[in-house]
């Protein structure tokens, strides 16, 4: 396993997503729209934040878990989480068998 890699996979997923928050931000800070379509377009992208801000906490909590050296173990069973998982999903904090 090559946490490394793992590593600047999420700090660059983080990357990304802080980005996308940013933009997401500028547009809830336009003055409120009086048409219904518009504010039920802001719902949408107030949605859209929320999900980005869980998947910052996980990345954080994975990057936190490389620092303390429990990274790729499953932090239910503590068995080894294969590089497979860890490919598809690098926050993930569990194994196959318990997520
Ligand atoms: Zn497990």
């Amino acid at each position: 396993m090559d946490i490394d890699t793992y590593e600047q996979t999420l700090i660059a997923r983080r990357a990304e997503l802080v980005g996308d928050m940013v933009e997401i931000e500028d547009q809830l800070d336009d003055p409120p729209s009086k048409d219904w379509d518009d504010r039920s377009t802001e719902r949408q992208v107030e949605a859209l934040g929320n999900s980005d801000l869980a998947e910052i906490k996980r990345i954080d909590a994975a990057l936190a878990r490389i620092k303390a050296g429990t990274y790729g173990y499953c932090q239910k069973c503590g068995e080894q989480i294969s590089d497979a998982r860890l490919t598809l999903l690098p926050d993930t904090p569990f194994c196959k068998t318990c997520a």
